[in-house]
């Protein structure tokens, strides 16, 4: 397949072997193909599906055999829901799958130094993936994240860069350096979205190919949102699905970063995962919600606190971030089928 860097606003399309991770005047990039056909291969885990990601040469692939993860049936509150345990990723979050395709990304372009920012969970699977492949790797985090986010980065051996702030603060200071670098960004690059990808792609093989009405996930900079709705999109294109479920997108009330940037709207939140109050891709979030027919949710931080608890006496230990989703369960329409994954490892913040 032919892949290109297209940027999200103007024209303009770059080769995808070019050391991008931004068109001109920072326009953000997503990677795009016109001739999609479905194909697998033996690799393990989420890799089976590495025809369908662009890289050119599999020798170049950075994995610990990571995805598949498992799919269980749950009733939470009286809603059917089917629980993606994400948490069960090496670094202990779903954005392993974004590290494993950017990383590999970067080993082929022979990049040798990168940065990312990060509240913890990205920055730590980038800085695995970068410790596996040898490669220099620098993560900026806010001077507040938990302590056991911070030594799961230093034991990487990520030269851990902390900024006393926000998270467009820590934002701010890393585009600078960025400059000098290759930005590993969640957020801004597009290959990872291409890793985050698979998680649709495994759904759709994993329940046979027959979907579930809705999907639910904690979104901040929405890299699980966009990247599943991209993979359920070339899904469709390929003939494998006929329609995608409803997306919904819940986020902590005290950081409602999807409905506003007025400041004065936002609070500290134990959702420190999706603590993002502009995120760089919120129209691309936007019109995935709308396109599916989704929906903004709005949970309270006693609510998160409950479903950690709830979610704990019932087997899952699953960081406050993550149980959000399961909290929203409480709002979902008892006829449907629920989707939900549970994002990230209660080792995180313990
Ligand atoms: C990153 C993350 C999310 C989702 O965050 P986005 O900013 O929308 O990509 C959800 N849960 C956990 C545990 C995370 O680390």
């Amino acid at each position: 397949m032919q892949w290109k860097l297209a940027a999200t606003e103007s024209n303009e399309v770059f080769p995808i072997d070019t050391p991008r991770w931004c068109g001109h005047n920072l326009e953000l990039l997503d990677i795009e193909t016109d001739d999609l056909s479905f194909a697998t291969s033996t690799h393990q885990g989420l890799w089976k599906f590495s025809p369908m990601i662009p890289l050119n040469d599999a020798q170049n692939i950075v994995s610990f055999g990571e995805g598949f993860t498992p799919i269980i049936l749950e009733n939470i509150h009286g809603k059917n829901c089917l629980l993606k345990l994400e948490y069960l990723f090496p670094t202990g979050s779903y954005k392993d799958r974004g590290a494993t395709v950017l990383v590999s990304k970067i080993k082929e372009l022979g990049i040798r130094k990168i940065v990312e920012d990060s509240s913890g969970n990205a920055g730590s699977a980038i800085a695995a993936y970068a410790a596996k492949a040898g490669i220099e790797c620098e993560i900026v985090v806010a001077a507040t994240t938990s302590p056991a986010k911070i030594s799961q980065l230093k034991a990487y051996g990520a030269l851990v860069t902390l900024v006393d702030g926000d998270r467009q603060k820590v934002a701010g200071e890393t585009l600078k350096k960025a400059a000098h670098t290759y930005y590993a960004s969640h957020s801004w690059n597009p290959f990872f979205f291409q890793g985050t990808k698979t998680f649709a792609y495994e759904v759709v093989e994993q329940c046979n190919y027959s979907l579930p009405d809705t999907l639910v996930l904690p979104v901040g900079n929405g890299t699980l949102l966009i990247g599943a709705y991209l993979g359920f999109s070339e899904l469709v294109r390929l003939g494998k699905t006929t329609r995608i479920p409803r997306i919904i997108a819940v986020q902590a009330s005290h950081c409602p970063g999807l409905d506003t940037s007025d400041s004065r709207m936002f609070l500290p939140t134990i959702a420190e995962g999706i603590a993002v109050k502009n995120p760089v891709r919120k129209k691309q979030i936007l019109e995935v919600i709308r396109k599916t027919n989704g929906k903004i949710l709005n949970i309270r931080e006693k609510e998160i606190k409950t479903a950690v608890k709830e979610a704990a006496l019932r087997g899952y230990y699953i960081e406050k971030t993550s149980a959000i989703a399961w909290a929203a369960a409480s709002y979902l329409d008892p006829n449907d089928l629920n989707l939900i994954p549970l994002t990230g490892s209660g080792l995180k913040n313990s």
